[in-house]
């Protein structure tokens, strides 16, 4: 699986290239409440809705103090508003209950699997969301899957699950070393671009030679798309 995942990172990296990092790590709790506004939603939408957010507040700790209607009418636009309000505030109230503050740097010191044991006890924090804190802010080798990253690696053959969350526990120990961010990024840009939910671009897919996809598109011509706007890339 190691080498597998090597190979497909390499051919990736060729055709879309070497994803930029920030120099800084995010703060992790910026990572964990902007993935939580993204569900279900574009990133230019839950981008809006967290700019709207952070320009409402001056830290997370007022936002606990903020009516769970208030908060769903600041990030409206990232849908859903009323279940993203009350799963940030509940969140926040946890934590602040458990921890007696609004921090999770105390996870930092955890390995990988502690991690995401600890941050997914939390009533509406799924193991994509921990594993973003993970990845962005820690900087840990690790990849989150997405249910785009969920089609592709199904599709490719390289895993068989029913779920985003059983493809994460299937990858995670054979991420190659230093590629969970450009693997994650460029598997995300992939999905997005060529192998789409339907009618994948399988002509133009650089991954096209390892992929057992049994119902493979091929056409002369694709109209080219561009989709590398990243929510978490931008906090
Ligand atoms: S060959 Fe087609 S189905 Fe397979 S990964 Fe590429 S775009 Fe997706």
């Amino acid at each position: 699986m190691k080498k597998e995942l090597s190979n497909i990172n390499n051919l990736l990296i060729q055709y879309f290239g070497l994803p930029v990092r920030k120099k800084e790590n995010p703060d992790p709790l910026d990572i964990l409440i902007g993935t939580i506004l993204s569900q279900n939603t574009n990133d230019k939408n839950s981008f809006k809705a967290y700019n709207n957010l952070k320009s409402k507040i001056k830290s997370w700790e007022e936002l606990i103090s903020i009516k769970t209607f208030n908060l769903e009418k600041i990030i409206k636009v990232a849908g859903l508003g009323k279940q993203k309000a009350r799963t940030i505030k509940s969140f926040l109230k946890n934590l602040q209950k458990k921890r007696d503050s609004i921090s999770i740097d105390y996870i930092k010191k955890m390995n990988n699997e502690m991690a995401i044991e600890e941050l997914t006890r939390f009533k509406g924090i799924g193991v994509k969301t921990a594993s973003c804190v993970l990845l962005f802010s820690f900087g840990r080798n690790v990849c989150p899957v997405d249910t785009h990253i969920q089609r592709i690696l199904n599709r490719l053959g390289l895993v068989k699950t029913k779920t985003p969350d059983k493809t994460y526990k299937a990858i995670v120990n054979f991420i190659p070393e230093n590629s969970g961010y450009t693997l994650h990024t460029n598997l995300l840009r992939l999905g997005r671009e060529i192998c789409l939910p339907s009618n994948p671009k399988c002509s133009i897919c650089p991954l096209e030679k390892l992929c057992e996809y049994e119902h493979k598109i091929f056409f002369d011509k694709f109209p080219k798309t561009e989709n590398k706007f990243f929510l978490l890339d931008e906090i």
